[in-house]
């Protein structure tokens, strides 16, 4: 595995040795992440702490297909093993192992455990969620749930300080830049929505050595925190299955005959669940998160554990000392225009991308990129 040293100047991630394509750089754990609250309301079901998918692939499969009948071939190389899987025994909430429940039970699930209150309407927990479940429908973006989860964090952990240095790693923004980060995330009925949601996390944390994390200002660097740093989680037990069965030793032809199935299945798929087919959440990584952008990434963000731990993975060889980027946008949006591409990073991360591809477009070695073709071609 490689190594990577954050370097201060406005953090950075930089090759301490040589990279090949495709190999991993580092895996990391989130400080925090958080399924978003429509996808779980919509039975994506998955362990609560770590997002890995409780359903095997064939449950998945008939779900989003509305197919009860569907019938997977070699279930074996689905992964999801049901007799790990456990719960909360004061809320029920479910969890993929032991592990995890005490991982989440350790650092927040003690405070943010709803106990019998899980279906009830009035408390301030399930408000909150409810809340932002109005403000913010799907496609989702981000969740302001991880920062109930930080905030539980701060309650539960022994040293306040250490966690709050954390937390000061993340957030390297001016005043003004957290407004903007912050009315960003919540779109344009900003002002009454900031209020709002400030109002219902203090209702939901009363406790006193949390009220300095709930003043107006403290509370919008929050948001602007996860708005800026939050990283997309997305996690599918079909997907896992068509990964293994790919790297599977099965018969070359009969591996051609699952493609088929494959495809018709996310045909299947399409018809009755469009493009969702993920469990979808999002988390804080302390080392991802210093990695910058480029249009021409070096790097890309995978989940092979189908779980929250991330491992960043070399694009392209890399020498010692160069800088890592990756793209903080989508492939679509990476394939548009430079002028599509630049608005849509100054919109949702306040820059100016200045990148090499930016300043110089995509004549040279930069032009083998598939997604690169109709560069400057709208807009
Ligand atoms: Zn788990
Ligand atoms: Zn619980
Ligand atoms: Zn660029």
């Amino acid at each position: 595995m490689a190594e990577i040293k954050i370097a201060d100047i406005g953090r950075s991630l930089v090759a301490i040795k040589d990279i090949e394509e495709d190999e991993e750089l580092f895996s990391e754990e989130p400080f925090v992440s958080c399924q978003f609250s429509w996808n779980v309301a919509c039975k994506y079901s998955a362990c609560d702490f770590c997002m890995k998918p409780l359903e095997t692939a064939e449950e998945n499969v008939k779900r989003l297909t509305g197919n009860p009948d569907y019938t997977l071939p070699h279930p074996e190389y689905s992964n999801t093993d049901k007799n790990l899987h456990t719960y909360c025994p004061d809320c029920r909430i479910r969890y993929c192992s032991r592990l995890c429940f005490d991982k989440a039970y350790d650092s927040y699930h003690k405070v943010l455990c709803l106990r019998s209150s899980i279906l009830d309407p009035d408390n301030p927990l399930v408000i909150l969620n409810e809340s932002w479940k109005q403000m913010h429908y799907p496609p989702e973006t981000a969740t302001v749930m991880l920062i109930a989860r930080i905030l539980a964090i701060l309650k539960q952990h022994p040293s306040k300080a250490e966690i709050r240095s954390t937390l000061k790693i993340f957030c390297q923004k001016t005043v003004e830049e957290e407004a903007a980060l912050a009315h960003k995330l919540l779109g344009d009925k900003f002002a009454d929505q900031l209020s709002t949601l400030n109002n219902l996390f203090c209702v939901a944390f009363p406790d006193p050595e949390l009220q300095e994390f709930l003043q107006p200002d403290a509370f919008r660097s929050l948001l602007a925190l996860i708005g800026r740093n939050a990283q997309g989680i997305g996690t599918s037990p079909f997907y896992q299955w068509r990964t293994a069965i790919e790297e599977s030793d099965l018969p070359e032809k009969e591996k051609k005959q699952l493609d088929k199935t494959i495809d018709q299945i996310y045909e299947d798929i399409d018809q009755v669940s469009g493009t969702f087919l993920n469990t979808e959440g999002s988390g804080l990584y302390l080392k991802q998160s210093a990695a910058n952008h480029s249009c021409i990434p070096s790097a890309r963000v995978t989940f092979p554990q189908n779980n929250h731990v991330l491992s960043l993975v070399a694009s392209r060889a890399i020498k010692k000392g160069e800088e890592i980027f990756i793209s903080y946008l989508d492939e679509c949006e990476l394939s548009r225009s430079k002028t599509s591409r630049q608005q849509a990073l100054r919109e949702n991360y306040l820059f100016n991308c200045n990148c090499e591809r930016c300043e110089f477009g995509d004549s040279g070695e930069s032009s083998s990129d598939s997604g690169d073709d109709d560069e400057e071609m709208s807009d």
